[in-house]
């Protein structure tokens, strides 16, 4: 997980202006009303929501449930799922499962916790479905573009160095004896493009447990909503415009599904005219270029974080094709500004003229 520089977060405030996505709260209920069949309001239902930084960005939860105690008793829960699981996984946190992972590579397999083993064969499962384009060993060349912390470009020879280092095939999974092993000295996993959709969609479902009726998960442009508003609505949310900053690209309504996006205009640097920005394809380690920003809409969290990150690497014709064979939704903006949206999302997204 990135750990993003304090005035990073400074410019994140408020929360949620400047995500990747932003919930859609301005529309009004007339507008809402001509789109859906008429909302049945949760009798009483309360909503509560709270703000914190983890996982080194912006995390806002939503809860609607039948009172005010129930309500805050699930945002807890939610927050303190979310921490426990950057514990397991931040590789910033040098007593990670993960960062123990990384320690050992080239020399040892390390036992790790279900849930750590659980992510990871995902990574791995998504690596294969985006051709290699999300890939979780891209940790050495994450390092040296550093964005955003101290980001430059790096030489040539740096880039052919880490290139040894970045297949996700040297990443060994053993499902008997639950543990990982990197094959080669100097590989380090990054779940930067996995694990804030993961946390948010096991956040969702311990709010859940705890007593929510309804419930949003934001942690930055990765969003998890279930069950309904308490006006019976279903979450607006908005997917921001890529180069027209504070400005919203389209908007869709949402239950019970994942909507993460993956973007080249939040976390970047110019240099010589060029953007440089987090998202390396991994066949060249240079910023990916083929999209501008990509939505991905898909029943589990997890799935649609690093689908959005492959996506984005594999570009807009490839990366719809897969969409429309996995059966989820994609709103993507190619290199040149270019809309497409993914055939079941045709009829549910609305562009902002
Ligand atoms: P964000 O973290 O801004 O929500 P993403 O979900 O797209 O954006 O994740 C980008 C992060 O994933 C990068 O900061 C880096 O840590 C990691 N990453 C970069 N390129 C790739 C890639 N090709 N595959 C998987 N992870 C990547
Ligand atoms: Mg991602």
């Amino acid at each position: 997980m990135q750990r993003r520089t304090v005035l990073f977060l400074l410019v994140c405030l408020p929360f949620l202006a400047s995500c990747a996505i932003v919930p859609w709260f301005k529309r009004t209920p007339q507008q809402t009303q001509t789109q859906q069949a008429p909302a049945k309001p949760v009798p009483t239902a309360v909503t509560a929501k709270r703000a914190q930084v983890l996982m080194g960005t912006m995390v806002e939860l939503t809860a609607v449930a039948p009172n005010e105690i129930l309500a805050q008793a699930a945002l807890s829960a939610g927050f303190q799922e979310i921490r426990r699981l950057e514990a397991l996984l931040s590789t910033w946190i040098e007593t990670s499962e993960l960062s123990i992972v990384n320690a050992a590579a080239g020399h040892e397999p390390v036992g790790v916790s279900e849930e750590t083993f659980a992510l990871l064969k995902r990574a791995l499962e998504v690596a294969d479905y985006t051709e290699g384009g999300f890939n979780i060993a891209i940790g050495p060349a994450a390092r040296l573009w550093n964005i955003p912390e101290a980001p430059r470009v790096p030489s040539d020879m740096e880039l052919e160095i880490a290139a040894q280092y970045v297949d996700y095939r040297n990443i060994h999974l053993n499902p008997t004896r639950r543990t990982v092993f990197l094959e080669k000295p100097g590989m380090k996993i990054d779940v930067g493009g996995i694990g804030k959709g993961f946390a948010a969609e096991k956040a969702a479902a311990v709010m859940r447990e705890v007593g929510a009726l309804g419930g949003l998960v934001a942690v930055s442009g990765d969003f998890r909503v279930f069950g309904k508003r308490a006006d019976g609505t279903a979450w607006p949310v908005g997917i921001r415009h890529p180069r027209r900053d504070g400005t919203i690209l389209a908007t869709l309504d949402s239950t019970d599904e994942a909507v993460s996006t993956s973007g080249d205009y939040e976390r970047f640097f110019l240099q010589d005219g060029i953007r440089y920005h987090h998202i390396l394809d991994p066949d060249t380690l240079q910023p990916a270029r083929l999209c501008q920003s990509v939505t991905v809409v898909a029943p589990d969290a997890g799935w649609a974080d690093a689908l959005a990150t492959g996506l984005f690497v594999m570009g807009p014709v490839k990366g719809m094709a897969l969409i429309e064979r996995l059966g989820f939704g994609a709103v993507i903006v190619d290199a040149q500004g270019g809309i497409l949206v993914s055939s079941r999302l045709r009829s549910r997204v609305k562009l902002t003229p």
